[in-house]
């Protein structure tokens, strides 16, 4: 296949992007298994790359342009025609198009007003896609979710991971499950068990409300621009917690206060929430707090919110 010649006579006739045609033509020169990766690559640049488009870091805009890995996280998530997704951050609709197809409904959140028409126009024939102009700290899912549970999804921005599960978190009632795309590093905090110095907030929120998988790693070779970091899928899917919890909010205040002063004892980390007489037979306040598990967390919180309205 004379690869040259065909991104020759595409480049002629499209508004490719110029600096990834230059790109692409420079590394097809690699192995074969590599130009399949880049023609692949290049297809899906030409048909959605909008011409002068410049990602902007801030947004965290790192593309997915490999339809194997795409496939890989669609089956993953096995879209069926009665799901309701939400997707954070469709870019340019690579896994929106996967979802739509499957004749699922999607309901895409996209902050960057410059990919809205572009979106707009690529899914204007599906009558099961909408799109937001927003950013999805601000959205209310409950306007969406109607009788059925919503599936979250996304490639996301990495610099705002920790943020953009906590506002999901907050609304899980609505939720059924959530399949992201994140930082490798992150991933690893959400499923980490404790004892080590990755068990954190994420971990237990994750681990707390649902079942969270890190399902498989992604390269940075199959983005553009090409993120420095290792990227994971994780899933989570929201369940009730393994004992039940007294106060929901009281719990996740806990764990934030005892988590964001992770180097100190528990009888330290929690003098907010003690009074000297609080009897707490059950756990020991020196240790601690990567050390307790989910279990020995929700205890805790029950035992002390139960002295708190006392
Ligand atoms: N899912 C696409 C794009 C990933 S890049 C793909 O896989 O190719 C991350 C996307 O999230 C970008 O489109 C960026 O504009 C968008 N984004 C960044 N911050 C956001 C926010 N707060 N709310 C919604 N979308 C956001």
């Amino acid at each position: 296949m004379p690869l040259l010649a065909e991104f020759e006579n595409v480049a002629a006739s499209s508004t490719i992007n110029i600096a990834l045609l230059t790109e692409l033509k420079t590394t097809s020169s690699r192995e074969n298994y590599e130009n399949v990766f880049y023609l692949q690559a290049y297809r899906i640049a030409i048909v959605n790359w909008p011409n002068d488009f410049q990602p902007r870091k801030s947004l965290g805009q790192n593309f997915l342009l490999d339809e194997n890995v795409l496939r890989k996280i669609v089956r993953a998530i096995d879209p069926k025609p009665e799901d309701h997704f939400v997707e954070i951050g469709p870019g340019m609709g690579a896994l929106t198009k996967h979802l739509l197809e499957a004749g699922s409904h999607c309901l895409a959140v996209e902050i960057d007003q410059r990919l809205i028409p572009l979106l707009q126009e690529r899914f204007a024939a599906y009558p099961n896609f909408k799109l937001l102009n927003q950013d999805f700290r601000e959205v209310a899912l409950n306007g969406f979710a109607g009788e059925h549970k919503l599936r979250l999804v996304g490639n996301i921005p990495y610099h705002i991971t920790s943020h953009l599960v906590f506002t999901a978190f907050a609304q899980r009632a609505l939720l059924r499950d959530m399949l992201l795309t994140v930082q490798r590093e992150v991933a690893e905090r959400i499923v980490a068990t404790p004892g080590g110095k990755e068990y954190g907030i994420l971990s237990i929120m994750s681990q707390t409300f649902a079942h969270a998988e890190l399902l498989f790693t992604i390269s940075p070779h199959v983005f553009r621009p090409k993120p420095e970091v290792e990227s994971a899928v994780v899933r989570w899917q929201f369940q009730a917690p393994p004992l039940p919890i007294v106060d929901d909010d009281f719990y996740v205040a806990m764990v934030k206060a005892i988590f964001g002063q992770r180097r100190k004892t528990l009888r330290r980390s929690l003098s907010n929430f003690l009074n000297t007489e609080t009897p707490l037979a059950f756990i020991d306040l020196q240790r601690r707090p990567e050390t307790l598990a989910i279990a020995e967390l929700i205890q805790l919180a029950n035992g002390l919110a139960k002295t708190k309205d006392a």
